[in-house]
């Protein structure tokens, strides 16, 4: 998911998008950058480009180095936010409630007070992009000097990433638990867009879309079962970069660079690393001479990391390398830029995207807060580009491990055309077990959600199988054994009812056989 080779809301030279397309992790947020450290990155970056590249980089540098009067504004706004006062913040106005606030009231609707609060008072930009109230608001009192045009801007939003507690810090109230969190952070950097920060809630270290993205001290921990790559995934890959599990399809890993880090990223042993970008693209061409010699493989995954980080250009690149293999049937991109950065689904974006076509997508949400005015606004772009949009959910604890919060996700996101596809079990990654549930929640989940409210909303709930054993999905089980001739189901509401099924022998079905008085007494063997 990424490029933040983009500083200051400005576009690169052509050349720099061709030979790196996803920089973001070399360099330090231009806000927070020295002059010196930013002539650095300049220079380190020529230096890895292809050789025939070299020369137009340098070329830009001119350009690149004016951008730096631009860059010293920026970090005067940074100076200013970082010297606001408790005073100052406390006086802020006050934020629209989050669905969090609203269920611990018992007052929660769905999908969520907060959409409804910061639908009433979204604008529309100049540049075409919605702004809701709350990310105004936010807008105003940390980065008073940049332009609502310039926040709607992804390679603004992409380039001024929160990477640092301290910075964090002057907009949250950080628990202990959050600012212990400190160096010790063992693989995943922090980086949040401040699109998304305006999203937390700043008094409650508890709140869904900051627990997610903030760290805490609960990461040092290794815990009984996990591991760096829990997956197996590094022992599926028979070219640096690509994932090949499954009979037909592929996992291309695109980039290791995301918009903002997920504190219980699967991938977190490679995401992240400085130089992600351009590493990540020097494995491009091996992975796609792999997809060429392998006929079988008719399904590609991009991902990464977050494929949205990269440029149009860069992302145009790899998505024609691929269509032009004949076997390759199905593109998939999975990202979370809709939800993290939704400032990165531009027209330009989709007009590129569509010439690509069956070429679906896959987006990372995790809670109906983060459904907001510019969420859904991306969402809809994406959909009226005739891209179909699926789901991927991560069962969280604390975060949305009950059924009126998962619901009201995926009713969110039905409303939003994103068809709810994956809940996964949250995946043993080192330093995740605060987030992990029992594997039986998913499954209570799904049963209060089937049956009580449309079929389309309800996801299919999956271990990843440790090790590289794949998805597994869970149900719960509603089908009780056979009773004679008669099959014996239990329906939503735990009713039991029996069809007439007498041409199938029993052993043909992989279903229980406990027979009715276990059924009447309600102790089958169901998960
Ligand atoms: S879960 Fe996805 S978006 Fe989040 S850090 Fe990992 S790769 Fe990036």
């Amino acid at each position: 998911m990424i490029p933040a080779c983009h500083k200051a809301g400005t576009q690169l030279p052509a050349c720099f998008s061709h030979c790196a397309p996803a920089q973001p992790e070399h360099h330090v947020p231009p806000m927070l950058q020295p002059q010196e450290t930013l002539l650095h990155d300049i220079s380190t970056i020529s230096n890895t480009c292809h050789n025939g590249m070299a020369v137009a980089i340098r070329g830009s540098l001119r350009t690149l180095c004016t951008r730096q009067r631009a860059v010293t504004t920026t970090s005067r706004i940074m100076e200013k936010t970082v010297t606001l006062s408790t005073a100052e913040l406390e006086q802020a106005p006050a934020e629209p409630p989050s669905l969090t606030t609203a269920l611990s009231r018992g007052t929660a609707q769905a999908p969520s007070a907060h959409d409804a609060a910061s639908f009433s008072r979204t604008q529309n930009t100049a540049s075409g992009f919605v702004l809701s109230a709350r990310s105004d608001v936010f807008r105003r009192r940390f980065y008073p000097e940049v332009s609502q045009k310039t926040w709607s801007d992804w390679h603004w939003q992409y380039a001024n990433r929160i990477t640092s507690l301290g910075v964090l810090g002057t907009m949250l109230g950080l628990s202990e638990e959050e600012a212990g969190a400190g160096t010790g952070l063992a693989a995943l950097p922090l980086a949040v867009t401040p699109y998304y920060a305006a999203q937390f809630d700043p008094h409650n270290p508890a709140h869904p879309l900051r627990r997610t993205m903030v760290p805490t001290v609960e990461e040092w921990s290794l815990n009984p079962g996990e591991s760096a790559d829990p997956l197996g995934e590094d022992s599926h890959s028979p070219v640096p970069g690509l994932v090949h599990r499954y009979p037909d399809r592929v996992l291309f890993l695109a980039t290791d660079s995301c918009s903002a880090y997920c504190r219980y990223c699967t991938r977190s042993r490679r995401v992240g690393k400085p130089c992600a970008g351009s590493a990540s693209r020097r494995r491009w061409p091996a992975a796609i001479e792999y997809i060429e010699n392998h006929p079988e493989v008719r399904d590609v995954l991009i991902s990464g990391g977050d494929p949205l980080t990269m440029t149009d250009s860069a992302l145009n690149h790899l998505l024609s390398q691929l269509r032009r293999i004949p076997h390759v049937e199905f593109i998939r991109i999975g990202t979370k830029a809709p939800i993290v950065m939704p400032q990165r689904i531009t027209p330009a974006l989709v007009r590129m995207l569509r010439r690509y076509h069956p070429l679906f997508m896959s987006i990372h949400c995790t809670h109906p807060d983060e459904l907001t005015p510019e969420a859904s606004q991306a969402l809809n772009r994406l959909a009226d580009g005739g891209i179909p949009l699926g789901s991927q959910t991560v069962l969280l604890k604390g975060i949305n491990d009950n059924v009126p919060t998962m619901t009201a996700l995926m009713q969110g996101l039905l409303k939003n055309r994103v068809r709810p596809y994956y809940l996964y079990h949250c995946d043993p990654v080192q330093g995740s077990a605060h987030f992990r549930t029992p594997i039986y929640k998913g499954v209570e989940i799904i049963r209060g959600m089937r049956g009580f409210t449309t079929g389309y909303a309800v996801p299919t709930y999956v271990v990843d199988a440790p090790g590289g054993g794949g998805k597994i999905p869970l149900m719960p089980d509603y089908v009780q054994g056979y009773d004679g001739e008669e099959l014996v189901m239990r329906n939503y509401e735990g009713g039991l009812y029996r069809s007439y099924d007498p041409a199938v022998p029993l052993a043909a079905h992989n279903v229980h056989n406990a027979g009715p008085a276990g059924c009447a007494d309600g102790d089958m063997p169901c998960l």
